[in-house]
């Protein structure tokens, strides 16, 4: 599933169309796509994995779910979920969730819990955190409420750079700790997608699919942690268990 700075990297691309009117629009979308015929894209935003196409009076929400994909001025063979074809070139979008939001996008979306965005509000990601001290921390960094764009990859790379234990009680960690996971939320976000945008976020990751923790030369672990069963990598000798 692509991460909050691969659905920036998207929103970059598709500048292009920006300002830009919808000639043709075709897909098996089970939206009504003809709304969007001849309409004018004032702008895209995501929030989080959410890609956002704002018209005047409503929005395309599109999630990439597990599986979902998007050629820009070139397609792919199989069908697409929506194609949009502008004077100026075109983009399809394929195996993912499209749906419709009525009015005005900011009635819908807090963009202070998106952590790549302009808005992101620190204090209020302590505020959460501060409610739910009996949740695993690797579920809490999964929280897409609290730290919205922050994917399974980021969560190891995080915990990892922290020295935190993904199963770890958030009530128990220290506070320097949480705010130092906060933080590193967004650092790590930003190198995300610099090292996406240069073709090798892989070699930097220190955890993530990695057998070997560099700090100690011990074995890493690999679980599937929490409420949400998400893969977990992690060092049991440098991370530190809070329970
Ligand atoms: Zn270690």
């Amino acid at each position: 599933m692509p991460e909050g700075p691969s659905i920036v990297i998207l929103k970059e691309e598709v500048q292009q169309f920006s300002g830009h009117k919808v000639l043709e629009v075709s897909g098996n979308s089970s939206i009504e796509i003809s709304r969007l015929q001849n309409k004018i894209i004032r702008g895209f935003k995501t929030w989080g994995k959410h890609f956002l196409i704002c018209f005047d009076d409503f929005t395309i929400k599109i999630h990439m779910l597990m599986f979902g994909t998007y050629r820009i001025n070139e397609r792919k063979e199989t069908t697409p979920r929506l194609s949009l074809i502008f004077a100026n070139g075109e983009l399809h979008f394929y195996t993912c969730s499209i749906k419709i939001l009525e009015g005005d996008i900011n009635l819908y979306y807090n963009w202070e819990e998106d952590v790549m965005n302009e808005n992101w509000n620190p204090k209020k990601a302590k505020q959460s955190m501060d409610k739910i001290p009996d949740k695993l921390i690797c579920d809490a960094l999964l929280e897409q409420n609290i730290f919205s764009g922050v994917g399974n990859i980021i969560k190891n790379e995080v915990l990892y750079r922290c020295k935190i234990h993904p199963e770890s009680l958030v009530g128990k960690i220290r506070k320097k700790d949480i705010q130092s996971l906060i933080d590193e939320s967004v650092t790590y976000s930003f190198q995300f997608l610099e090292w996406k945008k240069n073709d090798e976020l892989k070699q930097h990751w220190l955890a993530h699919t990695k057998n070997m923790c560099v700090r100690c030369d011990l074995s890493i672990i690999k679980k599937y942690t929490g409420v949400k069963k998400r893969r977990s990598f992690f060092c049991t000798n440098c991370q530190k268990l809070y329970q």
